[in-house]
């Protein structure tokens, strides 16, 4: 006889079949376990999904293979794939399947048998005795009792702590008290990109390592191969592993004894995933902790700390005090370690500068002092590239991108006009492609520039050794090759670098010892975006490139952050300047309730590709307009439909929608049925060369 299994595959996207598949097998397998199932004519992985399915007369087809080699997925898991899928309004199967690692989809039962007999690694002397004296540290007044007060609450808890409080060091003790505590426990300690944060990698293998063998820290993160995950994600699962280390993809881990989670710069936009199902990384490390305490009632309670020096505004407000309503518990931790003093802020008024001035004299002034001390600055933009645009003095030309909405970005290096949107790249004509006229020049700054122009300006300096000066930038396209992140930041630390040049990728975590001034070139534009998030990133960015000067305590009295801008009167510097994120938070939420935005109210943006602008409105416009008698219609507000910034990409027209409500559940109950209404409206004629369409559910920008 065979029993009947739902099972979720990897289903096209927006196809009707959403929910589980019924398959047959000789035996009934425990929901959670690993099968190879045939989907079509082909052979896919699919994991048994709880309930039964229903009778019915179709013929059923057979599993082809159980993966029992391995333990199934356990129920916090299963129920947070359900949950994410819900949410985020994406099918079970994809999010499930997306959520492994991509190599379990190729191996069959009896390869995978194989790969799990493989011996161990030889773990050396794990002594879990050891009383590691090489790192007891002392604790500061403030470490201590946030420590305490967090062993003394469930949470979920918001450690604000300022740049270079040692925030890091209390993470790593949390997770030392919990793995000794308990013998079967994990930890999950999520960082928004691994690659730029080297040091907190190795600063968590050099403190568990010996103590409890070289595979109980693994890694998880988009960088690595496909073995490499598999490995990390069997580890995890089996219990080997007690630390999963790991970016956004990191949430899904299984992990069965899953007692701690932490999510480091928990502001950082890339813990929301940018494409398939939209999901906050964050987000679901909060509900991922509550689950797992739910559905192990007897356990001690999986906890979730969400750190930062600049929390997201919707974390702040969430830990506003439990009697205005607020659910984290805050922890604070103002002081930098050593009582180092944070960067004293130099807003230099760009209006009162020479025109096309690029470093104003005051600023090259003191980026010359200390090179000339032997100290290191950080100069940063955002932008790569030499220049943003190619024009011709002559005619009208730019380089645009024939495919895009959008300029070419010129390249100096390889003397090339690379698109940012599409990748079309080109050699730069030795002439204007429309004139012929030969003189064709770059408009506008990029980073590659920058360092360029500041290495002529420094070019007669000495420092204190007699040598010139060296002038470094990273960004993008100076890391692409692999290690060469590594080997850039290591010349950083080791000092060979008097001046650092780069985009943000150079604000963000590092804990560089020698910087004493960080200047940000130009950071205007984000003051008057159309988009309501903006200047919460930008202070969060400034306070982060304020965070890496003056780490070492002996050189933070003289460490400084400038600012070059046309608005040294807008309220957001002043904030800046105080080093006061709650005076900055408080602002930007009256504005926020005042406009009724989040996190005073629930977003979503449909989004639409078509071969045709008036095709991808005309989807949306006809969606929202057979939204009537969609339940909670009359909770949701559905704006017009408009151009996204970018128009178009790669040829491809793009429109989006706004959805928004003051309650989540009612635009979570609006969307679940609304989506049958856009996936009708899609064979509608007037949406006629739509491509495709997606929701993304709390989008970060707008
Ligand atoms: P954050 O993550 O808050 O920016 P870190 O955890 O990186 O700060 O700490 C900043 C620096 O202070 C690091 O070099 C760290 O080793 C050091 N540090 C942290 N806690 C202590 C402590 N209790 N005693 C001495 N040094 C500490
Ligand atoms: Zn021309
Ligand atoms: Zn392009």
């Amino acid at each position: 006889m065979l029993h009947r299994l739902s099972v979720v595959v990897q289903t096209p996207a927006h196809s009707a079949i959403a929910g589980p598949l019924t398959y047959g097998h000789a035996t009934p397998l425990p929901p959670g376990s690993l099968v190879r199932v045939p989907l079509g004519k082909r052979e896919t992985l699919g994991v048994v999904w709880d309930g039964t399915p229903e009778d019915s007369n179709f013929e059923i087809r057979a599993i082809s293979d159980a993966l029992d080699g391995l333990a199934p997925l356990n129920a916090v898991w299963r129920g947070l794939v359900q949950f994410a899928a819900q949410y985020y309004q994406r099918a079970v199967g994809e999010v499930a399947l997306a959520a492994l690692p991509p190599q379990l989809r190729e191996l069959g039962a009896a390869q995978l048998t194989r790969r799990l007999k493989r011996p161990k690694e030889v773990n050396g002397a794990i002594d879990t005795n050891a009383v590691d004296t090489t790192h007891s540290v002392a604790l500061s007044a403030e470490q201590t009792s946030v420590i305490a007060e967090f062993d003394a609450q469930k949470g979920p808890f918001l450690l604000f702590g300022s740049t270079g409080s040692g925030k890091t060091e209390v993470y790593l003790q949390l997770v030392q008290s919990l793995l000794s505590r308990d013998p079967s426990a994990q930890a999950l300690v999520m960082v928004p990109e691994i690659n730029l944060t080297p040091q907190l990698e190795a600063r968590f293998r050099e403190r568990f390592e010996p103590r409890y063998g070289a595979a109980s820290v693994v890694s998880m993160h988009s960088g690595m191969t496909p073995p490499q995950r598999l490995k990390s994600w069997l580890a995890a699962h089996s219990g080997t592993a007690r630390i999963v280390l790991g970016t956004r993809m990191a949430v899904f881990a299984s992990m069965p004894g899953l007692k701690l989670i932490v999510v480091d710069e928990e502001h950082d936009p890339s813990y929301k995933q940018q494409e398939g199902a939209r999901y906050s990384a964050r987000d679901l490390a909060v509900y991922r902790s509550q689950l797992e305490t739910r559905l192990n009632p007897d356990d001690e309670p999986c906890r979730v700390l969400l750190g930062s020096a600049t929390p997201a505004l919707e974390s702040w407000h969430l830990s506003r005090p439990a009697a205005e309503g607020g659910r984290y518990v805050r922890l604070a931790m103002p002081s930098r370690i050593g009582a180092g003093s944070l960067p004293k802020v130099r807003l230099v008024d760009m209006n009162l500068q020479q025109k096309k001035t690029v470093f104003s004299p005051q600023l090259l002034a003191a980026i010359q002092q200390r090179v000339a001390r032997g100290e290191q600055s950080m100069v940063f933009l955002n932008r790569r590239g030499y220049a943003p645009v190619l024009a011709c003095s002559s005619c009208e030309w730019k380089s645009e991108c024939p495919h895009c909405s959008a300029y070419r970005v010129f390249h100096k290096i390889d003397r090339s006009l690379r698109c940012h949107h599409c990748g079309y790249a080109e050699p730069v004509p030795r002439a204007c492609p429309s004139c012929g006229n030969p003189d064709i020049s770059p408009v506008g700054r990029g980073t590659e520039r920058l360092e360029e122009h500041l290495a002529e300006l420094l070019a007669d300096l000495r420092r204190p050794d007699g040598g010139p000066v060296v002038v470094a930038r990273i960004d993008a396209d100076s890391t692409k090759a692999k290690g060469a992140l590594e080997a850039q930041l290591a010349e950083v630390h080791t000092g060979a670098v008097d001046v650092l040049v780069g985009t943000q990728m150079i604000a963000k975590g590092h804990d560089f010892r020698r910087i004493t001034l960080v200047a940000a070139i130009n950071p205007d534009g984000a003051l008057f975006s159309s988009d309501f998030r903006a200047p919460e990133r930008l202070f969060a960015l400034l306070m982060q490139a304020g965070g890496r000067a003056g780490r070492d305590a002996a050189h933070s009295a003289a460490s400084e952050m400038w600012i070059q801008t046309m608005h040294p009167q807008h309220p957001l510097f002043a904030a800046l300047k105080k080093h006061d994120y709650p005076d900055f938070a408080a602002s930007q939420l009256d504005e926020r309730r005042i406009a009724g935005m989040p996190p005073f109210s629930y977003q979503a943006l449909v989004r639409a590709e078509a071969r045709t602008q008036e095709a991808a409105q005309a989807f949306l416009s006809l969606a929202s307009a057979a939204a009537c008698d969609v339940p909670d219609v009359e909770r949701v507000t559905l704006y017009p439909a408009v151009p996204m910034g970018v128009q178009r990409v790669a040829n491809i027209e793009r429109a989006q929608m706004l959805v928004e409500s003051p309650s989540r559940q009612a635009l979570q109950r609006f969307l679940l049925a609304w989506q049958a209404v856009l996936r009708a409206t899609r064979s509608q004629p007037e949406a006629k060369g739509l491509v495709r369409w997606a929701i993304d559910v709390d989008p970060l920008s707008i």
